[in-house]
């Protein structure tokens, strides 16, 4: 029988070992989410707002709970754990008032007497989640989903099967109807059979590059809709007229936070040369304050990394990049799952913190002479997630924000996500959208209606 330990990256020690579901298992799961589907359906938008809320109020009460299980699991900064559950709980109340003015009939003038689009759910959707963002990569799927009317399936990453599961729990305690959201404890495996179970109708992944092609190769296979949020390697764009204060405040956040470990986060920071020197010296001085330590410690900023070998696997990267030419300014160390707040200068595109996505903390510092050339460096990328421009004259910014080919442009602050927003990437960041109205209307029927 499978099974699935998970180890907590600090101590080293092992938190608990899963059964993995059988095959059997995983087919009864769909089977019976399939058969709630057809009641969920017939719900109102105000039965499924109470349920939501419910479950806002469920995440706010048991947030230390939650945010251990999760602490414990990957590593992340306990402050940054029950932060991450505040959010789920914004985005749940926002659908819960929300999703029924995103699904409103559209009428639509024809020839008709009346004529109009109806957005349906699909049924059962499966969500492919990653482990960096472990409940809010899941709630901002699950709240629009179900308040479309949609049924939840998720398949967790292996290393957070504790918070997937606390998140079922979240939907039972809220008084969700039973199989409205449950999920499989299987290794990755075992995905491809799920998709191409006729119950399942649309799949979600966040993840990596290689994943999600594998998963939209098999849905394509059988004709059902994918939504992708993949990998990123945002630029920080600093303009030498920025505020360098409050820049630094924000780059460091926008890199640091969650241990490096975002696909929104900024990696290459690019400097205009005019002030480059000035602002990496305070630059590094901000990053040197950064707590390491104990991720259940309240004053730690920089927790561990979620396994070892994603550690190994940045020190790698800075490795090449050293040997390729770039300068090593702050850190480079790695102690087991830990790797010290790293920052790169003399960065060319050339190397690897350039070309690939860096997961966890490690900056790499490009320096550039016009906006041109910005621009440029900038869009050198195979990812096309988002990018941030800082500096005083915002409306110069906002003209050119076109030339960037990204999924958000972002002035004068660190790419986030905002319930309110529509959330995604371009080019190999992956296509559809999360979030706000957008988000809501990838998983459902837009069925035309026709009365001659
Ligand atoms: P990952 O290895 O791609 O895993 C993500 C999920 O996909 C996991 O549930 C994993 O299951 C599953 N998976 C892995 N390989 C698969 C395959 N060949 N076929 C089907 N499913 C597969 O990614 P990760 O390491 O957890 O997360 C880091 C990556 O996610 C980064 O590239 C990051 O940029 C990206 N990310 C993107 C966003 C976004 O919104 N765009 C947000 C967060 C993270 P197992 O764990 O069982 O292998």
């Amino acid at each position: 029988m499978a099974k699935t330990t998970s180890i907590n990256p600090y101590s080293g020690k092992e938190i608990e070992t899963y059964r993995e579901h059988t095959k059997k298992e995983v087919s009864e799961i769909l089977e019976k989410a399939n058969k709630r589907f057809y009641k969920w359906r017939e719900t109102s938008f105000a039965e499924r707002k109470e349920l939501m809320l419910a479950a806002a109020s469920e995440l706010k009460k048991n947030k230390q709970e939650y945010a251990r299980t999760m602490t414990a699991e990957i590593g992340k900064p306990i402050t940054q754990s029950i932060a991450e559950i505040e959010k789920c709980a914004w985005v749940c109340e926002y659908y819960a008032e929300e999703a029924k003015n995103h699904l409103q009939n559209e009428t639509v003038e024809t020839d008709a007497q009346k004529s109009y689009t109806k957005y349906e759910p699909l049924g059962v959707v499966l969500a492919v989640m990653p482990w960096n963002y472990p409940f809010w990569q899941v709630f901002r799927f699950a709240a629009p989903a179900l308040m479309a009317g949609n049924i939840g399936v998720l398949k967790h990453a292996s290393n957070v099967f504790g918070s997937a599961l606390n998140i079922e729990k979240v939907f039972k305690r809220a008084g969700f109807p039973e199989n409205c959201f449950t999920t499989v404890l299987v290794g990755s495996n075992k995905i491809e059979a799920i998709i191409e179970n006729p119950i399942v109708k649309a799949v979600t992944l966040t993840g990596s590059g290689p994943a999600g092609s594998a998963v939209a190769k098999t849905a394509g296979k059988h004709i059902k809709k994918t939504v992708l949020e993949l990998g990123g390697n945002n630029a920080l764009v600093v303009l030498k007229d920025c505020d360098i204060e409050k820049t630094i405040e924000t780059c460091v956040q926008a890199r640091f936070q969650n241990t490096g470990q975002s696909c929104i986060a900024g990696k290459r920071l690019l400097l205009e040369k005019s002030i480059a020197e000035e602002f990496t010296k305070k630059l590094l001085l901000k990053v040197r304050e950064l707590k390491s330590g104990d991720p259940m410690d309240e004053q730690t900023y920089i927790g561990t990394l979620a396994r070892e070998d994603l550690a190994s696997e940045l020190e790698d990267q800075v490795t090449k990049s050293i040997d390729q030419g770039a300068k090593l300014l702050l850190g480079g160390k790695r102690q087991g799952a830990y790797f010290e707040p790293t920052v790169l200068g003399d960065v060319t595109p050339k190397m690897t913190v350039f070309k690939e996505e860096t997961f966890g903390p490690a900056l790499a510092i490009t320096t550039f002479e016009d906006v041109d050339k910005a621009i440029e460096l900038s869009n050198d990328s195979k990812f096309g997630l988002g990018v941030s421009i800082f500096t005083k004259d915002t409306h110069a910014a906002e003209k050119i924000a076109y030339r960037f080919d990204e999924g958000a442009v972002f002035i004068n602050e660190l790419v986030k996500s905002d319930p309110r927003l529509p959330f995604g990437g371009v080019k190999e960041s992956g296509y559809g959208r999360e979030l706000s109205k957008h988000g809501i209307r990838e998983f459902v029927n837009r069925k035309t209606v026709y009365i001659k």
